[in-house]
C-alpha cells in the first residue's frame, strides 16, 4: 500500500487537551490556544508558567486525561482509515500526554514532541523535536516515493495540507475555512473518510 494518510490528533481524534486541564482544574489562564498566542514555544512556556504557580506537575495533568477519551467514533474511523492507508498520526502535543488516548486508539504511529518531566513531577520544558514538523513529515514520505493525503482542523495544519498531495480539514473554526478556501471542509467521519479515499485512487 504505496498511500499514507497523516491526520492531525487535537480535535480531529481526541479532544483540545489543554481546554479541557483548563476546566477540570478550573484554571482559565490555561484556555489559551494558538489562536491567541500563535507562537506555539511561547504558548507552551506560558502554559507551564501557569502549572508552576498551581503547582500542577505531570500526574496531575495526566489524570485528567486519562479522563478523555478519543471522539465519538474516532476508534471506528481510524480502523477504517488503517485498511485503506498506512496511517501516521502528526501532532504538536508531547508524548507524555499523549500515550493514554494512544491506548485508546490502539497505539497508532504517532509523531510530536517530548516533555523535561523533574524528579519531582513538575514539568520543567519541553523539547520540540523539529520546527513546523507536520510540514516536514509529509514531505520526507513523499520523498520516499508514497501519495500523501492529510487532515487536520487548525491553523498549526495547514502547511502539512499544503504539502500533502491532498489536504483536508476536518471541523475547522470559521476564520481557518475562510483564510484557507483551497482545502474541502468536512465535519464528520464519513465525510472525511469519503475525501480522503477519492483524493488518491
Ligand atoms: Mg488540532
Amino acid at each position: 500500500m504505496s498511500k499514507i494518510a497523516c491526520l492531525d490528533l487535537e480535535g480531529v481524534l481526541v479532544p483540545e487537551i489543554w481546554i479541557n486541564v483548563a476546566e477540570r482544574t478550573g484554571i482559565d489562564a490555561l484556555r489559551a490556544t494558538t489562536r491567541d498566542i500563535p507562537d506555539y514555544s511561547e504558548l507552551m512556556r506560558q502554559r507551564l508558567a501557569v502549572c508552576d504557580r498551581h503547582g500542577l506537575k505531570i500526574g496531575d495533568i495526566q489524570e485528567v486525561i486519562d479522563g478523555l477519551g478519543p471522539l465519538d467514533g474516532a476508534a471506528e474511523f481510524l480502523d477504517w482509515l488503517r485498511e485503506r492507508f498506512q496511517v501516521v498520526i502528526l501532532s504538536d502535543t508531547f508524548y507524555e500526554f499523549a500515550l493514554p488516548l494512544m491506548r485508546q486508539l490502539g497505539f497508532p504511529t504517532l509523531f510530536c514532541h517530548r516533555l523535561e518531566i523533574a524528579g519531582d513531577g513538575r514539568i520543567a520544558g519541553f523539547k520540540l523535536r523539529m520546527a513546523d514538523q507536520k510540514r516536514a513529515a509529509v514531505k520526507a514520505l513523499k520523498g520516499l516515493n508514497f501519495k500523501v493525503v492529510a487532515a487536520g482542523d487548525s491553523y498549526n495544519d495547514t502547511s502539512m495540507l499544503a504539502e500533502a498531495d491532498a489536504g483536508v480539514l476536518f471541523c475547522p473554526p470559521q476564520n481557518v475555512v475562510d483564510e484557507f478556501p483551497q482545502f474541502p471542509v468536512t465535519r464528520d467521519y464519513a465525510a472525511l473518510g469519503e475525501a480522503l479515499e477519492g483524493a488518491v485512487k
